[in-house]
């Protein structure tokens, strides 16, 4: 049976002509693990695989330069991912000793590819700021803006697409970066719907929030990354080959919040991303896909409090997110009854007395607590920490050259690799 997989693997052993790299920002291997649950449909007594499974092919170690210790945030990781050199925690593209370090991306553009970011995040957050800026910090959220102007790669913006949030960071009484990319060529786009008519082969700046996307429950488009991801790589395609950066920014956020239904609505919208770029490099088998994450984010555990059960079922229909759910639930004249809707389960037992006493919490933040502490009961999620964590974290690819990243990897090879692979185009 000819299937995409086998378009893959012939191809497997060529130099790539386009390089996709999909961060999910904090996706531990406990999030695709729970999102396989998730996703199983149970009406059958196997757990169905998905794409995951299919395109597993390693395990990277994620620790930052030795300063920062054994546990990495996102912008020492990204700069490793970005330029195969390791650098303190808060690190924009710049070693441990603040100088700066060139990344793929700016090594593609310098090699006269086109270059972009489709991220969740403002455009301008810790991984897209790696991939196209240099910062001593990660935020001084201004100037990395400022530099995706400002820097030029031979002449050349750094990228050609920027797909995201943060019109408040390009959009300033100081500065209307936006104004300044439009009067030089670029497309600009403030709904998703508005990328659907720029010209294929456009420049395109694309802000659609203020700080970050919407979470992925709570946007008009539950899948906003893969939206995004098409129309990026319909500006992208040319003879000389692309460099994209995708970034499924939320996962991290929803772990930061131990907020288990946002983390498996932000692993849905990667997981269709992947899929669609499966199918385009079955398409296109001269594209290269790599998906990692940067690091494991709140210490997520499938099961906890030595009760051997866990309970997607709770999660699967749900309408909105907790903290939706917590600014709006006031305002209802059921607010169980509201939230029993938005949840996406039948309540049973004390639930709706539990819900209608949640309701009653004067604080917006005791609220969605309360909301997550009843959400995790329900379903017996585990957490450990608002922050990240140390453990190593899976690789996946896929495409012309993937074969590069089996086994046990450090984060700094994916981008040696994929310098090698640009030099040898
Ligand atoms: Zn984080």
């Amino acid at each position: 049976m000819a299937t995409t997989s086998d378009v893959t693997l012939t191809n497997d052993k060529h130099i790539p002509r386009n390089i996709i790299m999909v961060v999910a920002d904090g996706m531990g291997p406990a999030y695709t693990t729970a999102y396989r649950n998730y996703a199983d449909d149970p009406s059958t007594p196997a757990i169905e695989t998905g794409i995951l499974d299919e395109i597993l092919v390693g395990n990277a170690s994620t620790y930052p330069a030795a300063v920062s210790g054994y546990v990495t945030d996102s912008a020492a990781a990204a700069t490793a991912l970005a330029t195969g050199v390791k650098s303190y925690n808060g690190a924009i593209g710049v070693d441990a000793n603040k100088q700066p370090v060139e990344s793929v991306l700016q090594r593609a553009k310098k090699l006269g590819m086109r270059t972009g970011v489709a991220v969740t995040s403002q455009i301008n957050h810790a991984t897209p700021a790696s991939y196209l800026a240099h910062n001593e910090s990660r935020k001084n959220y201004d100037a990395i803006a400022d530099s995706f102007y400002d820097d030029k790669v031979n002449g050349h913006f750094v990228a050609n697409v920027m797909l995201g949030g943060g019109t408040q960071y390009f959009v300033r009484e100081d500065r209307n970066l936006v104004t300044a990319f439009t009067e030089n060529g670029y497309q600009y786009v403030e709904a998703y719907d508005e990328l659907a008519s720029v010209p294929a082969g456009s420049d395109v700046i694309g802000l659609f929030a203020p700080v970050g996307l919407p979470a992925a429950l709570d946007d008009e488009n539950h899948h906003r990354l893969s939206y995004m991801t098409e129309h990026a790589i319909k500006h992208l395609e040319n003879p000389e080959g692309f460099f994209l950066l995708v970034e499924a920014s939320q996962v991290d956020w929803a772990g930061h919040a131990n907020d288990i239904g946002s983390a498996m609505a932000e692993m849905d919208d990667m997981s269709v991303t992947v899929s669609y770029l499966h199918d385009y490099v079955a398409a296109h088998p001269d594209t290269l896909v790599v998906l990692t994450a940067d690091h494991s984010t709140g210490g997520l555990t499938i099961g906890a409090n030595g009760v051997y059960e866990w309970h997607p079922e709770y999660l699967r229909n749900m309408q909105s997110s907790v903290s939706s759910i917590a600014v709006n639930m006031v305002s209802e004249d059921s607010p169980a009854g509201y939230a029993e809707a938005q949840l996406g389960f039948t309540f049973e037992g004390d639930d709706t007395a539990r819900v209608t006493d949640i309701a009653a919490l004067p604080d917006f933040e005791a609220r969605e607590t309360a909301l997550k502490a009843f959400l995790d009961e329900k379903t017996n999620t585990g957490w450990t920490t608002g922050g990240h964590t140390g453990v190593d974290v899976e690789v996946f690819a896929f495409g012309a050259g993937a074969h590069a990243f089996a086994g046990q990897l450090d984060n700094t090879d994916i981008a040696k690799t994929f310098f090698q692979y640009l030099e040898a185009k």
